[in-house]
Parts: structure tokens; C-alpha cells; sequence
């Protein structure tokens, strides 16, 4: 992030910081701020004040600084940018504060005011180019072939990253080495199962890291839904928009939420309403909260509250009794299996049971939980690349709960954590693996 003056980007002479949207509407972001007691409660919960023990790299402080920001009484200070750079948003501190105070919201409308609500030309770059499916697919080819040829070796042996102040971008590049030249809808759109035909029960939402970089999650997810509840369509959406949310720019996330509406209508006009399943525990939390997006357009409003009744987290959606009688446990003889809860699924979705109600059953003893395993592993979308050492920390704690049952394979739900996790094992377990939870189900429990 760029560096900024706080106290010339909350001037009291600009209207800064009064809305904060929300499911149930607008609210005054001063009223939310004014709801934190100052309690604590929540501190434990946070992995970075867990980490640090530092007040302002709390739920509290964080609070703290917003509304002193907006009370105009806050001086500027590199400490106060840290509270808000180093929110990891995981939203484990509402999920334990009594007044569900929503800090990850408020911190990230703090953000949004600090990088210009995405008007600066970087800001715009760069959620445009994420944000738009097509651009962001040459992008990480482009990028997987400079990869290829070396050129981005050369890069980190030069140490150009770091010469352009970018050092994430080394870790970045590092791992689009699983970018795979042809991507999921790619493989997918010649499949005749998937022409739908007649009535769906289904309809397939590639997330970016799925479609990108996990294809084969992608493919074991439309294989259950094909094997487990007949015809389906794949949606050939945009990006859900939650980069562009995250990069300051409300507009281009509406825009990419307008144009995955109107996909859905289209597709339930031609067939039927349908459940829209997802395989990254982050998009799926995001397009659940589209109606917070239109909160100032009542029709709009309505629009996304039909469409984010729709989407459901594959985690969610498979039921034990749709699913347990094609499972058996025989292929993981002498294994052992945990689970690791992405935070936007168990924070963002409050999903933690279901998919343990899929697999208590077939596991059995096989089946460790560790400890902590909501607590956030530091991947947390590209806070891993500009967070770097506090990262790396959440995610030693979070190999080490891992190591601690002793597991073959860790289970998780969200490309951030995979990716994350899929480092943290290479460096500090490696006799361990993490499994996407559909690769898993395909690959280890679904009977031929
Ligand atoms: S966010 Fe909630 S739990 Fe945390 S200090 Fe404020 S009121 Fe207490
Ligand atoms: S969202 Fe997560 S990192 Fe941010 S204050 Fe809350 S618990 Fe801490």
C-alpha cells in the first residue's frame, strides 16, 4: 500500500467514513464504531493481537482508530496505517463480541477511504484487471509463461521485486507455478453432461482460484454434483468481485455483481431457479453479501437477496443423507485426516458442522480435530503478499496445531488457505497434504 497522510485523507473538511454497508442497509459507520465497549472480549480471537499482543493490532484498537479518525482526533501515524493494513478481515472477532461490532466492515471501509474508494490509477489497474475474467486470464498466462522462460527467476535473483517495492510479488509469481495453460470452464465446456438439457437441480460458479489455479477441485466438485444430483449447468460467470471490493473500488465489485445477477436470471429463465454452488469458501461468503452492495437501490436490493438465497458453499450444500451411502473409508487405511475451517466459511458463512456431518460418519477414528481450527492461517487473499512476516507467523501456529494430531491429509475449503496451507506444510510438515474438501470426497471416499 502506497504511503499516505491520515490526517489529510480524514480531514474533518471532507465527508469521509459516514456509511457502512450492511445486509440489513446503510449504517452510520460512526453508530457501528460506537457499538465496540471496549471489553476486550474479543482479543484472544484475533490472530494478529494473538500474535502480537499490540492494542493497536486488535479488534478493539482497530475500532479505537476508526472512530478517532472520524472524531478528527487522531494524529498521523504509521502505527495507526499498520491497525488497519494488518486486519487480516476474518471476522473472528465479531463472531465472539457480544454486539457482533463488525470491525473487518469497518476496517475496510477505512482502507477504501485511505486508497481514494479505488479513484487512483493504480487502485483502478488493478481492480479492473482483476475483476474482469477474460484480462485477468491473459494476465496469469502471461504470467506462467514469463515463468516458464526464467525471465521471473532472473527477476528475484536481480532482486527487481524488491527494487520496485514489491516483495510479495516474488512470493506471488513463485506460486503461479501451478497455473495450469488451460483453465477449468476451458475443460469443462465440451462436456456433453453439462449441455443442460432439461430441468436443472444445479449451477457450477467457477471462483478465480478454482478456474485458475485449482482446476482439479473445480472438476471433483462437478463430478459429486453430477454424480449426486443429476444435471447441472456450469455458469460461466465473472469474478465474484471481491478483489475489487477489497481494493478500494465498491463500483467495479457492483458491476461484476450486476452482471452475475443477471447470468442467474438468464439461466433461470431458460431452465429453472437452482442452487449456485461454489467451491472457494471466500466467493461463496462474498456473493452471499451482494445485497449489502445495493443498499441504496431498493430494487436492486431485492434482486440480490433472491440471487444470494441461491448460492451455496459446496460444504454446505452436499447433505449426509444424499452422500453417505456412496462413501466408504477404504482407501485411506492407516491414514489420518483433519480439518482446517477457512474463515469465511466458519466467520464469513458460519459453516463448521456440515461438512463434519458428511465425514464424522465414514471417518470415524480416522478423523483428528485439531486445535484451533478456525483460527486464521494468514493467507487471507493477498494479505499473505503484503503482510509477509506476520504471515508467515499465523501460519507457523497454524502448522503447528496441524502437526500436533499428526495428519496425512488436511482438509480445507477456500484457494487462500490451500495455497497457504500447501507452503506452510512443503516447509514445516511436509508428510502432510492439504485436499480441497470435493478432491477429497473424489478421491479418497467416493466408491467407484
Ligand atoms: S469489538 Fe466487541 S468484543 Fe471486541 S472490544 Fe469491542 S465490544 Fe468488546
Ligand atoms: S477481522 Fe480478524 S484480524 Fe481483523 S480485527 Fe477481527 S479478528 Fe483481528
Amino acid at each position: 500500500m502506497a504511503k499516505y497522510d491520515i490526517n489529510e485523507l480524514f480531514s474533518n473538511d471532507i465527508p469521509h467514513l459516514k456509511f457502512l454497508s450492511t445486509a440489513d442497509g446503510e449504517k452510520e459507520i460512526y453508530d457501528a464504531v460506537s457499538r465496540c465497549l471496549r471489553c476486550g472480549y474479543c482479543e484472544t480471537s484475533c490472530p494478529t493481537y494473538s500474535l502480537t499482543g499490540k492494542e493497536t493490532l486488535s479488534p478493539r484498537g482497530r475500532n479505537q482508530l476508526v472512530r478517532k479518525l472520524i472524531e478528527g482526533k487522531m494524529k498521523p501515524s504509521d502505527a495507526a496505517a499498520e491497525g488497519l493494513k494488518t486486519c487480516l478481515l476474518c471476522g473472528a472477532c465479531t463472531q465472539t463480541c457480544y454486539g457482533k461490532v463488525p470491525t473487518a466492515d469497518i476496517v475496510l471501509e477505512a482502507r477504501r477511504e485511505m486508497s481514494g474508494h479505488g479513484k487512483s490509477l493504480y487502485y483502478k489497474i488493478a481492480s479492473m484487471l482483476v475483476s474482469r475474467k477474460n484480462i485477468y486470464s491473459y494476465a496469469i498466462k502471461f504470467l506462467y509463461l514469463l515463468k516458464k522462460s526464467g525471465l521471473t527467476y532472473l527477476s528475484e535473483k536481480l532482486g527487481l521485486f524488491y527494487l520496485l517495492n514489491m516483495p510479495g510479488l516474488e512470493e506471488a509469481q513463485k506460486k503461479a507455478l501451478r497455473t495450469p495453460l488451460k483453465f477449468l470452464t476451458e475443460k469443462l465446456e465440451k462436456d456433453e453432461r453439462l449441455k443442460g438439457n432439461g430441468k436443472i437441480s444445479w449451477i457450477y460458479f467457477s471462483a478465480c482460484g478454482t478456474e485458475f489455479i485449482y482446476t482439479e477441485n473445480g472438476l471433483a466438485t462437478v463430478e459429486i454434483l453430477l454424480m449426486v444430483y443429476g444435471d447441472g449447468i456450469i455458469m460461466k460467470n465473472e469474478c465474484c468481485g471481491l478483489p475489487a471490493y477489497n481494493y478500494g473500488s465498491l463500483d467495479e465489485a457492483r458491476k461484476a455483481a450486476r452482471k452475475n445477477m443477471e447470468l442467474y436470471r438468464n439461466i433461470s429463465m431458460k431452465f429453472n431457479e437452482a442452487p449456485i454452488i461454489l467451491d472457494c469458501s471466500s466467493c461463496a461468503a462474498f456473493l452471499k453479501s451482494y445485497p449489502s452492495l445495493f443498499s441504496g437501490n431498493e430494487e436492486e436490493f431485492e434482486n440480490a437477496k433472491n440471487f444470494s438465497s441461491k448460492v451455496k458453499d459446496i460444504t454446505e450444500f452436499i447433505k449426509p443423507a444424499e452422500i453417505l451411502h456412496r462413501l466408504d473409508s477404504q482407501k485411506l487405511e492407516g491414514k489420518r485426516v483433519t480439518i482446517h475451517d477457512s474463515c469465511r466459511a466458519s466467520h464469513g458463512q458460519g459453516i463448521k458442522q456440515e461438512l463434519r456431518d458428511v465425514l464424522k460418519p465414514v471417518l470415524k477414528e480416522k478423523l483428528c480435530e485439531m486445535p484451533e481450527s478456525d483460527h486464521c492461517c494468514g493467507g487471507a487473499g493477498a494479505f499473505a503478499f503484503t503482510n509477509i512476516e506476520i504471515s508467515k507467523k499465523i501460519l507457523e501456529r497454524k502448522i503447528k496445531n496441524i502437526s500436533s494430531v499428526r495428519p496425512d491429509i488436511v482438509i480445507a475449503s477456500s484457494t487462500s488457505c490451500l495455497m497457504q496451507i500447501e507452503k506452510g506444510l512443503k516447509e514445516m510438515y511436509p508428510s502432510a497434504k492439504i485436499m480441497h474438501y470435493s478432491l477429497f470426497l473424489k478421491e479418497f471416499l467416493l466408491k467407484n
